[in-house]
């Protein structure tokens, strides 16, 4: 375990105990949440190191990314992924309609394999060595571990997408001053996180499965992803909610609260998240952050 005496954002030392919860999804081991006092950034800590964090994604559900079964859930779970490709591919590609593109946790190449056939020039990078492969055999992808990161090109791709990934990098500084480089001056940066300011965070508390700990080592909201990007000298251009995370989130917090699955109680507590999001504050249950190079 490894103790962190700053934050990761703003580098204060004045820090707080914020939450404790447990590991639901695999271990039931309890974590800790840190909150800094300066500018109220919250993140995992003490936090598993690189190393001992490889233990906490060995579970079936975390790797099988390629489902064989053809159940309900399974069909469900594919036509929601191909929805939320088209919107992926419809968002980006009204910033730039073609280009060079770069996928970091790219996952089984799924999105990245939409794009290839719409004319974009792909690359995709991916820690996990299951999926790699897969994205490779089946799509004929270029996908290659992060450490291949430091060989790409300075200032050479248009598009740098991040899709529920940021919130999983051990070293928030030293990734991000990795993008910067790869990325284009007039290129964008995606970045998509859970919101724990979100309804069903407020809502689900401890249970909140999108704190998935110790999976997920940073909690962003609005606030905090504005200021760590300004910090680097980046800006959010715009920001995009992720109405289905707010559903999928509550199917699996109810059951860690109460012990079983409960559809309707879920699905009306995600509209619930959404219609608050909507109606007061625009904090949906994930976000997408558009995001620019500052000054150029
Ligand atoms: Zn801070």
């Amino acid at each position: 375990m490894e103790e962190l005496f700053k934050c990761p954002v703003c580098e204060s030392n004045s820090l707080s105990i914020a939450l404790s919860a447990k590991d639901y999804f695999f271990t039931q081991e309890t974590f800790q949440i840190t909150k800094c006092n300066s500018c109220g950034f919250l993140f995992t800590n003490p936090r598993p190191n690189s190393t001992e964090l490889n233990r906490y994604y060995q579970t079936d559900e975390y790797l099988s990314h390629a489902t064989t079964k053809k159940t309900v859930l399974s069909i469900l779970y594919s036509f929601l992924r191909n929805v939320s490709i088209k919107r992926k591919y419809s968002l980006i590609s009204k910033i730039k309609f073609k280009g060079k593109i770069l996928d970091i946790g790219c996952g089984t190449g799924e999105v990245l394999n939409y794009f290839n056939k719409k004319g974009w020039e792909t690359l995709g990078i991916e820690p996990a060595e299951n999926p790699r492969n897969f994205a490779v055999s089946k799509y004929g992808l270029s996908v290659f571990d992060e450490s291949h990161l430091d060989n790409l090109q300075t200032a050479s791709f248009d598009i740098i997408t991040m899709w529920h990934v940021l919130e999983h990098v051990s070293d928030l500084n030293e990734r991000i001053t990795q993008v910067k480089r790869i990325l284009k001056n007039d290129g964008t940066l995606i970045v998509a996180v859970p919101n724990s300011k979100s309804w069903d965070a407020r809502h689900y508390k401890k249970f909140w499965a999108a704190w998935d700990l110790p999976r997920h080592l940073y909690h962003f909201s609005t606030i905090s992803m504005t200021n760590f990007m300004n910090k680097r000298s980046l800006s959010i251009e715009k920001i995009y909610p992720m109405k289905f995370d707010s559903y999928y989130v509550s199917i699996l917090s109810e059951k860690y609260q109460s012990g079983k699955t409960n559809c309707i109680k879920s699905v009306l507590n995600g509209f619930r998240s959404n219609l608050s999001a909507k109606n007061h504050s625009g904090d949906y249950s994930s976000l997408i952050f558009q995001v620019k190079k500052q000054n150029i």
